[in-house]
């Protein structure tokens, strides 16, 4: 399985290559970066602190989907874009972590998944998709007494808010009760905002230091309180379950696929 990255230089795109350098199964194709970006021509071994691996960081995006079976894409939204356009070119798989997607975004993806496999996921790591699905399944067992606040905290650098962890979240919570998010979120709390309102899911951001990722999902009524929570300890989890999902996606019909699927659940 040949496996390109793009976005290589970037804190997880290093990960990446790292994970995929060390994955049985596994050929790293190649790594691209944006135009100009200091590290292009580097061995892609030694950028991440291993032995070095004979394939350098280029910004020839057209030649690495050439060269992979499939690509993982941690970057920014409107290179995301450009990436499925050449994942459907070259027939290439798309493995997508990049947050931050609009709605529209995501209409852009679905289009792609006709001619081609993607696995799409705001969060790669095993915990966080089991707590998806606890999620959804709480929200359904309890009922409309019960209100929904999701809080996250990440780190300094992290420029989306809500995070799309925490928008899956909420999603998982509004499909068990099945209701829309758009109509239910709650994400801006400032002045004097009124008493909550029933039905609503809140969400509250916290950004600080270098903090990979925590949710919590909280579901409160009179006299008691749930919490589901997990914490990201390194970001190489995320690494992990997406050099999975690329393993996995191989010989697959073009689709979209989640990390449900990918994990059989
Ligand atoms: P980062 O800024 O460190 O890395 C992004 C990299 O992409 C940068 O090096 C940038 O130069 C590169 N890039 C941008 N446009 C490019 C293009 N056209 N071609 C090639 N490279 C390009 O950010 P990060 O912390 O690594 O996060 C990247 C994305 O992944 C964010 O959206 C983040 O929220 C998301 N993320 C998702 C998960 C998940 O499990 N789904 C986990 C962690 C981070």
């Amino acid at each position: 399985m040949r496996i390109g990255i793009v976005g290589g230089a970037g804190r997880m795109g290093q990960m990446l290559i790292r994970e995929v350098l060390g994955s049985k199964g596994a050929t790293l194709a190649g790594a691209t970066e944006r135009p100009g970006n200091p590290a292009l021509g580097r061995d892609l071994g030694t950028l991440v602190g291993l032995e070095p691996a004979g394939v350098v960081l280029t910004d020839d995006a057209a030649a690495l989907f050439a060269a992979a079976d499939a690509v993982i894409d941690f970057t920014a939204p409107a290179a995301t874009l450009a990436h499925a356009d050449l994942a459907v070119a070259h027939g290439t798989a798309l493995i997508v972590g990049t947050t931050g997607l609009s709605a529209d975004d995501h209409a852009r993806l679905a289009q792609a998944t006709v001619k081609t496999p993607l696995v799409v996921s705001a969060n790669f790591s095993l915990g966080v998709t089991l707590l998806a699905g606890l999620v959804r399944k709480v929200a359904a067992t309890l009922g409309p007494d019960w209100d929904i606040e999701i809080v996250e905290m990440h780190h300094k650098h992290k420029v989306d808010a809500p995070s799309g962890t925490a928008l899956a979240l909420g999603r998982a919570a509004a499909d068990g009760r099945g209701v829309d998010l758009a109509a239910v979120k709650d994400a801006v709390r400032d002045g004097h905002t009124g008493a909550r309102k029933p039905g609503d899911i809140g969400f509250a951001t916290l950004r600080g230091g270098d903090v990979v990722g925590d949710h919590t999902v909280m579901f409160a009524t009179e006299a008691e309180r749930l919490e589901l929570s997990h914490k990201a300890g390194s970001r190489a989890i995320f690494a992990r379950g997406a050099v999975r999902a690329a393993l996995w996606v191989a010989g697959k019909p073009a689709g979209l696929y989640s990390m449900d699927d990918v994990l059989g659940l």
